[in-house]
């Protein structure tokens, strides 16, 4: 028999097409609010509050049933809702990132050149730097005082509010400074400077020279209470100031930075929140951060806190009979979702893909065997046997699904958090839904695919 997939909006009926339209609204809202690995943490909390979730540390055993939360440094959140089955047998993961790329600000980042306050940025995650400059961006962050107290800043979100940018040079100017060089240093990662102010203080002080500079230092020790030495400590990201917004006359697409990859946290958040009975397979929804600098660092997929709240939870669920051996058993009979984007076909640059491989927008869940790059180094391989039960679950809860792969086999390639799972033993796959424009400051989704991705990860918890 013929193998064919096709556009999930062919087949839906009108009632439907208005319940994705809605739930693509509330997804919207997630990626306005949660611009930063902390804030989808504190976001999904909220939500996870209203839904009966409480912090792990309030409960001494967990029953079946019970629901909880583990946040790693803010930067990490599990949410558990406990199975019927001793955790022995294994737990059903969904994995996706919160951290998106971006430029943060340097350690020592403010400086005075030609009478503007600017601040240095270093960008974070794959770029193509050129497409931050010229653009609204707003700043989120912390700022962490010497004696420990935190403080918040979000400037440029509000339509009050002023935002930064980087100045591009203009087309008249360009030809022997900028027009040749190549696509990856139009704009060099040293030139990706913010304006930050260009009004001069009037104080009468001939030690201070740059008056602009000790202009917006000042403003911001009125404002936010700190001083030039507290960016040393701080953790400031600029992400592109503009709202999501629907995409084309129809609709049907959601145009906004961070689908990579909050459409598969958001979508993972809501699946598990709405749980409404006792699973028997204990279910996990983990949001990660540093997934696009290689999942290092404490709150990066290759730290061991994963062991670290899995032993918690096998102790609380077993009343204090743990041991090892039965945490890595647990691990080694779950089965995951690396949930993370995939790239569609782009009308405009069909060439990189194998269109009978590649995974097209609207057309739902992708499932990706392997990621990597030139002869699949680098990935996790999801097994066929995995696969194979993927097919018939879904088939079987009538979700749309699809292939995918990351571009032609010698074009290029990437990675997800596939292959950290998977050193654990857990049946791995990448399953997440297809992009355009991916890593750019407005990247492109389906609605269609959003609702159908959050309604793959129910069918997945059962
Ligand atoms: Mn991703
Ligand atoms: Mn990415």
């Amino acid at each position: 028999m013929l193998y064919k997939r096709e556009n999930g909006w062919k087949a839906l009926s009108a009632e439907q097409k208005e319940v994705i339209f809605t739930f693509s609204e509330g997804y919207k809202q997630y990626l306005n609010t949660a611009k930063t690995e902390r804030k989808c943490v504190t976001e999904a909390i909220r939500m996870a509050e209203e839904k009966g979730f409480v912090a792990v540390e309030s409960k001494e055993t967990l029953e079946a049933g019970d629901k909880v939360w583990f946040n790693n440094r803010d930067k990490n959140l599990v949410l558990v809702v406990v199975g019927s089955d001793d955790i022995e047998q294994g737990a059903n993961f969904v994995v996706s990132h919160v951290d998106s790329p971006r430029l943060d600000l340097k350690q020592q980042p403010v400086y005075e050149d030609t009478e503007f306050a600017m601040m240095k940025t270093h960008y974070y995650g794959g770029i193509k730097k050129y497409q931050w400059a010229s653009r609204p961006l707003a700043m989120h962050g912390v700022v962490v005082l010497k004696d420990g107290r935190k403080v918040d800043i979000t400037i440029g979100e509000k339509d009050s509010d002023p935002v930064f940018t980087i100045p591009d040079l203009l087309p008249h100017l360009d030809q022997h400074v900028q027009r040749e060089r190549k696509a990856s240093e139009v704009l060099k990662g040293e030139e990706m400077n913010i304006l930050a102010g260009s009004i001069p203080s009037t104080i009468k002080d001939d030690d201070i020279k740059e008056l602009v500079k000790y202009n917006v230092l000042q403003k911001l020790h009125e404002d936010y209470g700190i001083i030039e030495e507290d960016f040393i400590s701080a953790e400031l990201q600029l992400v592109p100031a503009a709202k999501a917004q629907d995409v084309g006359f129809d609709r049907g697409l959601v145009g906004a930075y961070g689908h990579d990859d909050r459409i598969c946290a958001y979508t993972s958040v809501k699946a598990i929140l709405d749980i409404d009975h006792t699973p028997k397979t204990t279910a996990i929804c983990f949001l990660v951060d540093k997934e696009e600098t290689g999942s290092a660092g404490g709150t990066g997929l290759q730290s061991r806190y994963l062991e670290f709240f899995m032993e918690e939870l096998v102790e609380k669920t077993r009343r204090g009979d743990y041991s090892p051996r039965v945490m890595r058993k647990c691990l080694w009979n779950s089965r995951a979702l690396s949930s993370d984007v995939n790239a569609g076909i782009n009308p405009l640059f069909k060439s990189v893909h194998d269109e009978q491989n590649a995974s097209r927008l609207g057309h739902g869940l992708v499932l990706t065997k392997y990621t990597g790059t030139r002869g699949k180094s680098m990935t996790n391989d999801a097994d066929a046997e995995y696969i194979a039960e993927l097919r018939a679950l879904f088939d079987g809860a009538d979700i749309k699904w699809q292939t995918g792969m990351l571009g032609k086999v010698d074009e290029g390639g990437g990675g997800t958090v596939a292959m950290f799972l998977a050193h654990y033993g857990i049946r791995t796959i990448d399953a997440g839904a297809a992009l355009l424009s991916m890593h750019s400051p407005m990247e492109i989704a389906s609605k269609f695919d959003i609702h159908e991705i959050y309604r793959a990860y129910q069918a997945f918890y059962g």
